[in-house]
């Protein structure tokens, strides 16, 4: 068995046709038909090797819906035919203390599903059963595809520091995960205002649940927003100053990191604690949230914006992403 995937030889060329010999099943692992797979902009940190540990050749895709087709000795709990996802994690210890506690996201082991050659830019994989997810009949394959990554990263801070139905929440960057953000905190019951850079967003920002939309381009836009937002979530990569967004929260708000600058931030020590402010960070999501994040998704009916391309097309599907034009996520059909 070969499997077809598309892989990038260097940071400057788009995958190409790339064939893989996986060898035996490991008994862990199932092996999935990949029916649709999204395009993170995690994967563009690692084709383009941002990062600087990008081992080549990359398959990427960590945002895969498909069908498991074959089942490693030891699998347990998944059968041939069920309908699940994979996303960025795929593989933990399972021994260490932040595996014991429920945050296997946080091991020092984790194995990311698009580092190697193991991701879903291709028409199978192969990924550890117990870091795949069963998704809700509910969910279409390409709306849930996102929620794989994308969806889990910016419901989890919802969890993690206990965001409020009362709240104010501000989410900057209206990619692929914050219009996502823009609909869990939405669905969450909160106030929800969208920060972008990017004017034509504004009446999906609005569909998506969103009750202002602030265009960023402009310094002095923020300043009538001081001191009113509780929650921020940050869904940017761009290297800005988050001084007026630091001065939009009330006393003991948070402005939560889940897209990373590339360069580090500076901020004055007294915007924080002269209102008790806090700075914080969030990465994907453990499973046992994973799987709630799915539940509330198909009960919310919550999908992602979707553009299907074809997966030959990855390398014009990469070039949208790169230009700021996806709407709101590309995912990818083998
Ligand atoms: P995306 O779809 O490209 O969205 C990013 C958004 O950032 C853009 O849509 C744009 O929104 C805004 N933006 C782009 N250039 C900007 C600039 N120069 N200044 C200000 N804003 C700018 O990317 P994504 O897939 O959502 O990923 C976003 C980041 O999250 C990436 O760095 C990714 O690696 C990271 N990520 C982190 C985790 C985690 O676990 N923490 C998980 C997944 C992804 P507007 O047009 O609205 O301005
Ligand atoms: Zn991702």
């Amino acid at each position: 068995m070969v499997i077809h995937a598309y892989a990038a030889q260097d940071p400057e060329a788009a995958p190409e046709p790339f064939e893989i010999e996986p060898g035996p099943l490991p008994p862990t692992h199932v092996e999935i038909a990949v029916e649709v797979c999204g395009l993170c902009h995690s994967d563009v940190h690692i084709l383009r090797n941002h990062w600087r540990n990008t081992e080549y050749p990359v398959v990427c895709g960590h945002e895969a819906v498909g069908e498991i087709v074959a089942l490693g000795d030891a699998v347990e709990g998944s059968s041939v035919g069920d309908r699940v996802g994979v996303g960025w994690q795929n593989g933990a210890c399972l021994r260490c203390e932040a595996c014991l506690n429920g945050d296997e996201n946080l091991c020092d082991e984790s194995r990311a599903t698009a580092r190697r050659q193991e991701g879903g830019f291709a028409n199978r994989m192969r990924a550890d059963h117990r870091f795949v997810h069963p998704i809700p009949d509910a969910l279409s394959s390409a709306g849930a595809a996102p929620l794989l990554c994308a969806g889990a990263t910016v419901f989890s801070p919802l969890e993690v520091y206990d965001v409020r139905p009362s709240m104010r929440v501000g989410v900057i960057g209206i990619g692929g995960l914050g219009h996502l953000a823009i609909r869990f905190a939405h669905a969450w019951g909160c106030e929800v205002t969208a920060f972008s850079t990017s004017p034509d967003k504004e009446d999906e920002a609005r569909r998506l649940g969103a009750d202002r939309f602030v265009v960023t381009r402009d310094e002095s836009a923020l300043k009538p927003l001081r001191g009113t937002l509780d929650f921020i979530v940050s869904t940017i990569h761009a290297n800005v100053d988050f001084t007026p967004y630091v001065m939009a929260l009330r006393p003991h708000g948070t402005l939560c990191f889940v897209g990373a600058p590339s360069e580090p931030i500076t901020l004055h020590a007294g915007l924080l604690l002269g209102r008790s402010r806090r700075l914080a960070g969030s990465l994907i999501a453990p499973r046992a949230r994973m799987r709630r994040m799915l539940e509330f998704a198909a009960r919310h009916g919550i999908e992602a914006e979707v553009e299907t391309m074809p997966m030959e097309a990855i390398g014009d599907a990469l070039a949208r992403l790169e230009a700021n034009r996806a709407r709101y996520r590309i995912v990818l059909r083998p």
